[in-house]
């Protein structure tokens, strides 16, 4: 193995356990120097990864060193220039018992998508028609989003697509962009997560420029909004987006949409929004059967160049059922196993090494990231929802919280109050039951919580 394909498997389990955002952050300029006399050494671009890595990240590394080179006893960190080499491979393809591998063939799965993403549109152009697979639960959406790369602006405007978590809908949005790019080189393709054009709003508001950023907005031919969900009760952002949707749209360019759920079941969302939504075309994604989770597997294994017997992919089939994201997560552990290993798996060792992604689906919770999830959404500070303000729009996302640490950790009630300012359990009781009481009755607040929920579990 050469320090760089040793470095890539590193990678690549951490990854697997690590949020993108972090592994981007942590991880992205790092490079293995040299291995030898038991010692590992690793370069990385600063003195803060230095930190972070060693105090953080320090026996992980080693430890899966270690489980590749049993020779390998230490690492150190040292803080140089390198960057990750980028891998332009379009099919990945990983063949372990090919002699003539090459480094190519057996990094190309680990690419890492950030070093892809083109700067203009915002695509991945790792995401194409022609690895989406189509099956009875996203024919519709598959079909509308085809015919408008054919004739963007022109068939169904706005397309809007929504689906559950994990079930390709990033994936037909980004589709969408990318065949257009190369039908229609001149078009200008801006793919943007609803997050992001949030954040730019609000950035363009605050340093006041917002002309620029509205001229910007218009000058887009196709725009691809992911995960309009997160619109909600953002009512600046709403408005800066419906003056953008309507000059788009009356100029026939392109408005394509997504979302976890319908425009009708997206709460806090302007009635004249929601009814631009409702207006083109709206497709639905739902959930794979056995026979399509099958071919989705078969499908995947082909283009990785992998293999695996079929009582393994019907093992994965059968247990991941609304998740093509985990069922890719499964894929991916098994390979890099079989990689690291050099072995070749049987079902028992499968269904240990799966275990943890299928019994224990939800990433680790705590209080403190109920509460962040909480003040980013009702966008407050922290120190006003652990004061002791009565101002009504304090109070109620204050409940919220309390709520939700009950609800989704159990945190007993005295825990909950000395929390929130030393407060009296009783006083935790009181928000509690307010709460539940009145998301039986408020629709908003229940939308509300749902979306909150989905930050603390989903970011
Ligand atoms: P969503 O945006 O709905 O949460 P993504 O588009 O991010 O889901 O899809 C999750 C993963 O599953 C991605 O890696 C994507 O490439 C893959 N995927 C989803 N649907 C399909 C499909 N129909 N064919 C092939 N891969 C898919
Ligand atoms: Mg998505």
């Amino acid at each position: 193995m050469t320090k760089e394909e040793l470095w890539q498997a590193v990678l690549a389990q951490i990854q697997l356990n690590t949020s993108q955002a972090n592994f981007a952050t942590w991880f992205k300029k790092t490079s293995i120097i040299s291995y030898q006399n038991g010692e590992a050494l690793v370069s990385v671009p600063n003195a803060f990864a230095k930190e972070w890595l060693e105090n953080k990240y320090g026996k992980t590394i080693l430890k899966i060193l270690y489980n590749i080179d049993k020779e390998i006893k230490e690492v150190k960190y040292i803080i140089g220039k390198t960057e990750l080499k980028v891998f332009k491979k379009s099919t990945f393809n990983l063949s372990f018992n090919n002699q003539n591998k090459n480094e190519e063939q057996i990094v190309g799965q680990l690419e890492f998508e950030e070093f892809k993403v083109n700067k203009e549109t915002n695509l991945n152009p790792r995401y194409t028609f022609e690895n989406f697979i189509v099956g009875s639960f996203n024919e519709l959406a598959h079909a509308a989003a085809w015919a408008i790369s054919k004739k963007p602006g022109f068939v169904y405007n706005p397309l809007f697509i929504y689906g559950g978590v994990g079930l390709g809908k990033t994936h037909l949005l980004q589709a969408i962009g990318n065949a257009i790019i190369k039908d229609f080189p001149n078009k200008n393709i801006k793919y943007i997560p609803t997050e992001k054009f949030t954040t730019n709003v609000i950035s363009s508001i605050k340093n006041q420029t917002i002309d620029s950023f509205k001229e910007k907005c218009r000058e887009i031919d196709v725009l691809i909004l992911d995960d309009v969900q997160f619109l909600a009760g953002k009512e600046k952002t709403q408005e800066e987006f419906f003056h953008t949707f309507n000059t788009l749209y009356e100029n026939n360019k392109q408005i394509i949409l997504s979302s976890d759920r319908p425009p009708k079941a997206i709460t806090s969302l302007s009635d004249r929004l929601r009814s631009r939504f409702e207006g083109g075309m709206i497709g639905d994604i739902s959930f794979p059967d056995y026979e399509t989770r099958m071919a989705i597997l078969k499908t995947k294994i082909q283009e990785k160049g992998v293999n695996f017997s079929s009582d393994i992919l019907d093992y994965i089939a059968s247990n991941i059922k609304n998740n093509i994201r985990d069922i890719e997560g499964a894929l991916n552990k098994l390979i890099i196993h079989q990689k690291t290993t050099m072995s070749t798996l049987d079902i028992e060792k499968v269904k240990s090494l799966l275990k943890s992604l299928l019994f224990h689906p939800n990433k680790t919770i705590n209080p403190k990231k109920i509460i962040q999830a909480v003040i980013d959404f009702y966008e407050l500070k922290e120190k006003d929802i652990l004061s002791s303000s009565r101002k009504k729009e304090i109070v109620e996302p204050r409940h919220v919280a309390m709520f939700l640490l009950r609800k989704e950790l159990k945190c007993s009630y005295p825990f909950i109050g000395r929390k929130f300012g030393g407060k009296d359990h009783s006083t935790a009781i009181h928000a509690y039951e307010k709460i539940n009481k009145e998301i039986a009755i408020n629709e908003k607040l229940e939308g509300d919580i749902m979306l909150i929920k989905e930050r603390i579990y989903g970011g």
